[in-house]
């Protein structure tokens, strides 16, 4: 099969390799009829991301369509269409158990991390994958769903909703600000509403961005560039700062901008995934009882945003702006690069 392999910092090629095969018994192997590219992805190639080597299968996003299955696996057959999550969860250990699948302790990749497609094991941009644990780590997809709305559920949207809304405490009437509005912070604004959030700040230098954000759900949107950006932000409050911050970028300066925005006893979300060390202001956060979380997506509410993707209550729709085929992903991966130019939201490949 052709699958899209790193070869090192900077290098990658679309390229042929064996076919995977099934490995143990709860493995299924998936014929990949869609897949996208994820800002990780980018990070991955830039060498930020030591743990994958050279040769591995990159990629963590799929819908395809069962084509062998493992003699332990009951619930699936060949033919189901699924969506692969972007974490596994072998369903049994104590993390599993508790919906914590992000530290999974299963052997695949290596136990305690979820996170293992195209990164500890090989991923989705490929012809073929093969998915472990696959009973509690492959969703069936509903007749009526395309691959290019369910695609969207394989990290992006459960990594917004989880890690940005649930873990921000978004409850009814609150003034939440989302810092980034990649595809990650979209997810946050379309998801924020299922929590009841009365405003929703789109916080991004990228005009584009900032305009797409009010098709997503946001009510405003501030560009941080702006001399008084601090005083348009707290205009749209009380006067005493956001209920909730959800930062979606992952470098310390918008760490910085959501501790700026927060109000007494608000809640800062980390989503982005961050490369270098932020400072912490402990000093002026403790007297305004500031709550910050943070963490890996846990996809554990995947099934339930499937259902409203089904029912068309989610503008997924709008994620996708780029279309290619598989043999394309050279090209996918340069438009993907260059969003900024491109207008490029998640850019998706299909089998041809
Ligand atoms: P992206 O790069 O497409 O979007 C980031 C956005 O931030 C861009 O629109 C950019 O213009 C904006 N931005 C950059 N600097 C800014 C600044 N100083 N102020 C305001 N906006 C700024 O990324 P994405 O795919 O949407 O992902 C967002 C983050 O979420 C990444 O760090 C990604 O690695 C992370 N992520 C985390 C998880 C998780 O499990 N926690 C899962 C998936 C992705
Ligand atoms: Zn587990």
């Amino acid at each position: 099969m052709k699958a899209l392999v790193y070869h090192g910092p900077g290098q990658k090629a679309w390229e042929e390799i064996p076919d995977p095969t099934i490995q143990a018994p709860t493995d299924v192997v998936v014929q990949v009829d869609t897949t996208t590219i994820c800002g990780s992805d980018l990070h991955i190639l830039k060498g930020d991301v030591p743990a994958v080597k050279p040769g591995r299968v990159l990629g963590h996003e799929a819908v395809g369509t069962i084509t062998q299955i493992g003699d332990a696996v009951t619930t699936l057959a060949v033919g189901d269409r699924v969506i692969v999550s972007c974490i596994k969860s072998c369903g049994k250990c104590s993390f599993c158990k508790t919906g914590i699948y992000s530290h999974c302790l299963g052997d695949e990749g290596a136990s305690g991390m979820g996170w293992i497609f195209g990164h500890l094991i090989d991923g989705t941009q490929a012809e073929y994958v093969r998915v472990p644990y696959a009973e509690n780590s492959v969703y069936k997809v509903p007749a009526g769903v395309p691959d290019d709305h369910a695609i969207m559920l394989s990290d992006i949207l459960p990594t917004g909703f989880e890690i940005g809304v649930l873990y921000g405490q978004v409850k009814p009437g609150d003034v939440v600000a989302v810092v980034g509005t990649g595809p990650v912070g979209l997810a946050a604004i379309m998801t924020a509403g299922l929590q009841g959030a009365a405003r929703i700040i789109a916080i991004d230098l990228d005009a584009n961005r900032r305009e797409q954000a009010h098709k997503f759900g946001a009510t405003h949107d501030v560009d941080p560039r702006a001399a008084d950006w601090k005083q348009q932000v707290l205009a749209l409050t009380d006067g005493l700062g956001v209920d909730v911050a959800i930062e979606a970028v992952g470098v310390p300066a918008t760490f910085g901008t959501c501790v700026d925005i927060v109000r007494p006893g608000g809640n800062i979300a980390n989503v982005g995934v961050h490369g270098a060390p932020v400072e912490l202001p402990i000093q002026n956060l403790w007297i305004h009882n500031i709550n910050i979380s943070m963490g890996l997506v846990n996809t554990n509410t995947l099934s339930m945003l499937l259902n409203l993707v089904a029912e068309k209550k989610l503008p997924v729709d709008l994620m996708a702006t780029h279309y290619f085929t598989l043999d394309q992903m050279m090209e996918a991966y340069d438009t993907f690069a260059r969003a900024a130019e491109t207008k490029a939201l998640k850019v998706i490949l299909t089998r041809s």
